[in-house]
């Protein structure tokens, strides 16, 4: 099968790889009908993570090809969704919600789901059939439920996104834009975005975003003070992972205010002391995609939410180089590789 491969920072191939084939009898395997790009594949292209000869990508969305002896909640035939997490859905820490740290999770981006074909682990506890077969234009949403609606749909739930509420959302990348999303669905009052980008502050709007701020930094928050009348935001999403980033979030939420963070953070330290006089709670970490699903794709086959419009560039999986440079070079914001 034809999948990709990053060789070394910056030096992403398509390439032959082994048809995966069932290990363990919880085991399925599904033939991919689209993949992606994620903003997070971007931290090995630009050798801030390690990278060499490391198969690709962790969203994906296919038909199940075949199943192992174990296997009882999905078939043969089947669309399904799945998470950038392989989960059991069955431990205490699944069956609390947090299925992304099961206690048996396995990171899907070590399988690579940029590929014709994927291995999908624990396939009855990580898998959601869609109700049949769907249409081909709800392709990309479903695919945007696999990492970043899901991604940003908890990161507006443990910001606290809800009525009456102002929500704050840090970052405009397609994590970001999920987080407008969801936190419109949840009904907050208010939703502030921060973006400097044209197109994207035209998706922010579309997708629920009442209010664009364009500063940044200590200054972007200190925005969201001014426009709350002194008390910050009653809730920040936090999706870039900067040390800038996350102070920006951390500050423009009120005291007793809640900052959902899902920015994979890299170089982010946090002094205690300043904490603690924010008097903020902190709810975030690799999100738990598949507490969300079911719930996330009935939104999406009844057509209420539309999150495939993230997708700004789409390409075939065999031009996968090009869609990391577009990404690396902000000339896309998230790149469908089609199958
Ligand atoms: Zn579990």
């Amino acid at each position: 099968m034809r999948g990709v491969i990053m060789h070394a920072p910056g030096d992403v191939r398509v390439e032959q790889r082994e048809k995966p084939s069932i290990i363990e009898p919880s085991d399925a395997i599904i033939r991919l009908s689209a993949t992606c790009i994620c903003g997070s594949d971007l931290w090995p292209y630009r050798g801030i993570e390690h990278a060499d000869h490391a198969p690709m990508g962790h969203e994906y969305v296919g038909v199940v090809e075949q199943i192992g002896a174990d296997v009882k909640t999905v078939a043969v035939g089947d669309f399904v969704v799945g998470s950038f997490v392989a989960s059991d859905n069955s431990c205490e820490i699944c069956q609390a919600g947090y299925q992304s740290r099961c206690i048996h999770n396995v990171m899907m981006g070590g399988i690579g789901t940029q590929a014709e074909y994927a291995r999908i682990p624990l396939a009855d506890g990580t898998l959601v059939a869609t109700p049949g077969q769907p249409d081909e234009d709800l392709i990309p949403s479903l695919l945007a439920a696999s990492d970043v609606l899901g991604t940003g749909w908890f990161a507006a739930v443990a910001a606290e996104a809800g009525p009456g509420k102002t929500i704050a959302v840090v970052g405009d990348g397609a994590v970001g834009l999920s987080a407008i999303l969801a936190a419109q669905q949840l009904g907050a009052e208010r939703i502030i975005a921060f973006s400097r980008h044209p197109e994207r502050q035209a998706l922010a709007r579309e997708f629920g975003a009442t209010d664009i701020v364009e500063e940044r930094g200590a200054e972007g928050a200190a925005r969201i003070k001014e426009m709350t009348g002194g008390y910050g935001a009653h809730g920040v999403v936090e999706a870039v992972g900067t040390q800038e980033s996350m102070w920006q979030a951390i500050n423009s939420a009120r005291p007793g205010g809640y900052v959902g963070y899902v920015g994979v953070g890299h170089g982010v330290e946090l002094n205690g002391l300043e904490l603690f006089f924010t008097g903020i709670h902190l709810h975030g970490g690799p999100a738990p995609v598949r507490r969300f699903l079911p719930e996330l794709i009935q939104l999406i086959w009844d057509r209420k939410i539309d999150p495939g419009k993230v997708f700004d560039l789409t390409l075939p999986l065999e031009e996968a180089a090009e869609g990391y440079q577009a990404m690396d070079e902000r000339r896309a914001t998230k790149v469908l590789l089609t199958l």
